[in-house]
């Protein structure tokens, strides 16, 4: 028998389209199996200063379409202290909360990793990152809709580009990885895609450029904010060292790529995770994320989403090459 009776759910991290979805779906389900639910504002710090506030399934109508998160999201020092995680274990206790969902990225799994070792208190995860650079699930809620956008506003560069035959350097978004950097160049057919996980790209778009075919047609180049050669301006002054007959812009697209409506894919995807984290709270659950593999739900416990690396997919990376010859 389950002592479950009350579960806590919070955001945490930097915010992702989608996350409303995912509260949406964890109040719901949670509601639909007798449990209470209390939503903690501003993630962990919400835990430490008790920003605790009932969800019934009325406050979460007329959310699933909405970016950012209707819980605020934060980063919280407090929490990365023994001190701070006691605070909040005597704050859940007092309220009778026995189970977190915790929605966020690598950082906020580590402190439920943690907190779960300390407390024994059972928390479950729901991947939410722009960034998909999570291992252990093919898609984190927000990343399909931060592609979307990105391919949006790639696709109005590309006029403009083609307009005046120039150069257009654009930084994405991803963390330290190339995720969106790979998949919105595909979709927006740029001509070279620079990420940090592999590298000789620059050599690459040294030969693109070099030959010289290109220079009269609109170029895009997508650069990941987390490369190596150090974003769009650093890589954009080296080319244009050495080519300055080309035209060159640089566009960083920043934080709007973590605002907007989430896709029908976030959504759904959100929806789904947030429907097997009260599961598997319900079933004892103590320390995972849930994730979606081979579009199947599955568990994941925090130590291997945390620690091990999600690799980008080598065959979209040829695909890439091929298609921007
Ligand atoms: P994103 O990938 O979008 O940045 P994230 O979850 O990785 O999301 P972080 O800022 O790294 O974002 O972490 C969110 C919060 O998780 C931190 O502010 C902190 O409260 C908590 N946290 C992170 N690392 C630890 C840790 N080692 N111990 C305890 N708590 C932690």
């Amino acid at each position: 028998m389950t002592r479950l009776k009350k579960i806590a759910i919070l955001t945490s991290g930097g915010d992702a389209p989608g996350m409303n979805a995912a509260i949406r779906a964890v109040t719901r389900t949670a509601i639909y199996n007798g449990l209470e639910v209390i939503g903690i504002k501003e993630g962990y710090r919400g835990m430490i200063e008790k920003k605790f506030t009932p969800l019934w399934s009325h406050d979460v109508s007329d959310i699933i379409q909405r970016g950012g998160t209707l819980l605020k999201t934060a980063r919280c020092m407090e929490f990365k202290t023994e001190e701070g995680r006691q605070i909040a274990y005597n704050n859940l206790r007092e309220i009778g909360v026995h189970g977190v969902v915790v929605i966020g990225g690598d950082g906020t799994f580590t402190g439920a990793r943690i907190f779960n070792e300390e407390f024994d208190i059972p928390l479950v995860g729901i991947p939410g990152t722009i960034d998909n650079d999570l291992y252990g699930t093919d898609y984190t809620i927000g990343y399909d809709t931060a592609l979307n956008t990105v391919v949006e506003a790639v696709d109005k560069i590309r006029d403009t580009a083609s307009a005046h035959n120039r150069m257009f350097f654009v930084e994405v978004m991803g963390a330290e990885a190339g995720f969106i950097a790979l998949r919105s160049g595909i979709a927006a057919g740029a001509e070279a895609i620079v990420i940090p996980e592999v590298s000789d790209e620059v050599e690459k778009l040294n030969k693109l450029l070099e030959s010289g075919r290109r220079q009269k047609a609109s170029n895009i180049v997508i650069v990941a904010e987390g490369d190596k050669e150090g974003g769009a301006y650093t890589l954009a002054n080296k080319v244009k060292e050495h080519y300055p007959s080309y035209d060159i812009r640089i566009t960083v697209l920043g934080h709007l790529q973590r605002g907007g409506s989430p896709s029908a894919f976030d959504r759904v995807t959100a929806s789904r995770l947030g429907y097997a984290a009260v599961e598997a709270l319900m079933d004892d659950q103590k320390s995972a994320m849930v994730g979606i593999q081979n579009n199947e739900i599955v568990l994941v416990p925090f130590r291997k989403a945390i620690k091990l690396h999600k690799s980008v997919n080598r065959d979209l990376l040829e695909i890439a090459q091929v298609l921007a010859t």
